[in-house]
């Protein structure tokens, strides 16, 4: 008979023992992990300590991660409670997936249309029909509004052939007003083999595309058009002038667009200043120096657009002694008059600034002005502009040197600038960063220049235009609703 085993013994067998049984009872539940591994913590019977947080935020969604980002970030000890992946339903079963399946509805439905008969592909000749086909339709449509509105419409060269008279081939025509809207051309290369160059008048007439391109200038045109080419395409050699492209916007984006370009397989050279266009075995050759350094490149066509001149030859106007500018544009006062009575101008045949709004703008309120109601102008201040490359650009208002120069010391400025990749370019696969900078009076958090990077910015910045005509300041953009999910709700919140 085995011996009793004493009270002692038998509880220190009953704690060897309990591990055993609770073993073997696990195996019956099926549960995987052996009892032993799970931390100590779920085992104990005692709920744990309470340990001390500040905030404690209870979903993972948009509202929740938001609150417990800032929370955190002003030092509050934070912590966020979710059941199911981070992110929510916007992340997770809403505006993001949505956003990008319409991203590719739409590619698709436009390529299917837009592209029918390439197979998808971009194509020059099929492209070019297509502009054509839409430039006739606005010819025409412009001509029947015209005929409607009850104006003569004669073709031909019109010329001031003494105050007040206009001369039109063998009819002469006289008027107590007269307006000179006559626009501008593409500015001849003012070097040796410049005649060889072609202009952006040219590319709309090209019946297939050069398989090589050098294009000359640093501004709208040429960083319109590089891009353009570039992608149906051809490859293109950027010759800029300055040390960087597109002068006259803020320095971040034209160095985020050289980037992009970069990218895209333009090849940008800057600093660089033509000397020479020449012609040979079909070719041409454009010779250059570049920081003191004589260099040269070739390709099957040379465009320059190095900026557009007035058109202001064969109209007679010295004859009647209309006053034209330094950069040979006809000058106005602010009521676009001349320096002939009863003549005026408006557009890019003036001294102003070269953009169809800015013409319509102006003849618009002239007319008005001269036969009806007088109208509001518009405020040219504030001009929004926009390049379309890709990426796009829009700006409006100061960029950051211009800004401090008015404001006399960078410490009176302030930026916000944003990089981020959109929704857009993440479903494409691009990891190319949008930038958008908004240039700040550092004291009153006024906004005096928006420049924004991304195909999105040349609509957004209209709307913002008129937001800075109002005063728009840091603070109203921060209490502003954002659209999600947009691009534009990156200048928000
Ligand atoms: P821009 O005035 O925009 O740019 C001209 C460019 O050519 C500048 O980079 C200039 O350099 C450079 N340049 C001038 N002379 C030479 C030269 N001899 N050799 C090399 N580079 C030279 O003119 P664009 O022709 O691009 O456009 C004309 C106008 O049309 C623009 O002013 C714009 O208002 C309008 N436009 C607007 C568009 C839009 O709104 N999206 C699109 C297209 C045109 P530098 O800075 O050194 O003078």
């Amino acid at each position: 008979m085995p011996k009793r085993q004493s009270s002692a013994a038998s509880n220190e067998a009953a704690a060897v023992a309990a591990p055993v049984k609770e073993k073997r009872r696990a195996r019956e539940v099926g549960a995987e992990t052996p009892i032993e591994n799970v931390p100590r913590r779920t085992r104990a019977r005692r709920p744990a300590k309470p340990r001390e947080v500040d905030f404690v935020v209870i979903g993972g969604g948009s509202g929740g991660v938001a609150a417990a980002r800032r929370a955190a970030a002003l030092g509050v000890r934070t912590v966020l409670v979710e059941r199911d992946a981070i992110g929510g339903t916007c992340v997770h079963r809403g505006c993001v997936p949505k956003k990008m399946l319409s991203y590719g509805a739409g590619w698709a439905s436009i390529l299917a249309t837009g592209l029918a008969n390439t197979g998808g592909k971009e194509d020059w000749r099929d492209a070019i029909v297509r502009v054509n086909a839409e430039v006739a339709r606005l010819t025409a449509t412009f001509s029947q509004r015209l005929h409607e509105s009850g104006v003569e419409i004669l073709h031909g060269d019109a010329e001031l052939s003494a105050p007040g008279e206009i001369r039109i081939g063998n009819e002469t025509l006289r008027a107590r007003k007269i307006l000179l809207s006559t626009g501008a051309h593409p500015r001849a290369l003012a070097v040796p083999g410049g005649e060889l160059v072609s202009t952006s008048d040219d590319i709309f007439t090209w019946q297939s595309l050069p398989g090589s391109l050098v294009v000359i200038g640093g501004g709208y045109i040429a960083v319109e058009q590089a891009s353009i080419l570039s992608r149906y395409g051809v490859k293109v050699d950027l010759l800029v002038r300055e040390d960087r492209l597109l002068q006259r916007f803020d320095a971040d984006i034209s160095r985020a667009l050289a980037e992009a370009l970069a990218n895209k397989g333009v090849r940008v050279h800057l600093n660089t200043e033509v000397t020479l266009v020449s012609q040979a075995n079909g070719a041409y050759e454009v010779c250059y120096t570049q920081q003191g350094r004589k260099q040269s490149v070739r390709a099957q066509a040379v465009l320059a657009a190095i900026g557009r001149d007035p058109n202001v030859e064969g109209l007679g106007l010295e004859a009647v002694g209309v006053a034209l500018g330094e950069e040979r544009g006809i000058v106005v006062d602010k009521q676009f008059r001349t320096s002939v009575r009863g003549v005026y101008a408006v557009g890019d045949c003036t001294e102003g600034l070269q953009l169809t709004p800015v013409a319509v703008s102006q003849a618009r309120w002239l007319a008005d002005r001269l036969f009806g109601k007088r109208g509001d102008m518009v405020d040219f201040d504030v001009v929004p502009t926009a390049v379309f490359s890709e990426p796009a650009i829009g700006a409006v208002g100061l960029t950051e040197a211009e800004a401090i120069e008015a404001a006399g010391k960078p410490e009176r400025i302030r930026t916000e600038i944003r990089r981020f990749v959109s929704l857009e370019n993440r479903f494409a696969g691009v990891s190319r960063q949008s930038v958008f900078k908004l240039v700040l009076n550092a004291r009153s958090g006024r906004v005096l220049g928006a420049h924004l990077m991304d195909n999105a910015a040349p609509e957004i910045i209209q709307v913002f235009a008129l937001a800075m005509r109002l005063g728009v300041k840091a603070s109203h953009l921060k209490t502003t609703l954002p659209l999600h999910p947009t691009v534009a709700e990156e200048l928000f919140g």
